[in-house]
């Protein structure tokens, strides 16, 4: 089985036969040159192709790094809210450990220690 590349590439070669097996040397390396700039401007599409994906739908370790989040939201307990807003609190680590930091930090400092709780959400604040 022969790839698509190579069935392009020798119907390429088929294409500029006439000036590659030319005997004046000159015009068989202009064909050259010109199959080298054709394949320039290959990859320059190509290129810019991949570069508008990477913009869509982002890169390779983003997309990893996105489902692990994802995958690891679900096994943390659901958030607590705010004792002082009522928004959803985030984890957040401190020197003294982790702890539950409000969403809306910094406009508001609401915390709570993470707890000793049933689901972490209930601990003595
Ligand atoms: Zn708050």
């Amino acid at each position: 089985m022969v790839h698509e590349s190579a069935k392009h590439a020798l119907a390429q070669r088929r294409k500029y036969a006439a000036w590659l097996d030319a005997d004046d040397a000159v015009v068989a390396a202009n064909a050259m040159l010109l199959i080298v700039g054709r394949a320039l401007n290959m990859l320059k599409s190509q290129i810019e192709a991949q570069g508008k994906s990477f913009e869509e739908t982002g890169g390779f370790h983003e997309r990893l790094t996105a489902k692990r989040l994802e995958a690891r939201e679900k096994d943390q307990p659901p958030a607590p809210e705010c004792p002082s807003c009522g928004k959803p609190m985030r984890r957040r680590n401190s020197a003294k450990g982790p702890f539950w930091g409000c969403s809306g930090f910094p406009e508001c400092k609401g915390s709570r220690p993470m707890g000793g709780g049933r689901d972490g959400r209930d601990g003595p604040y």
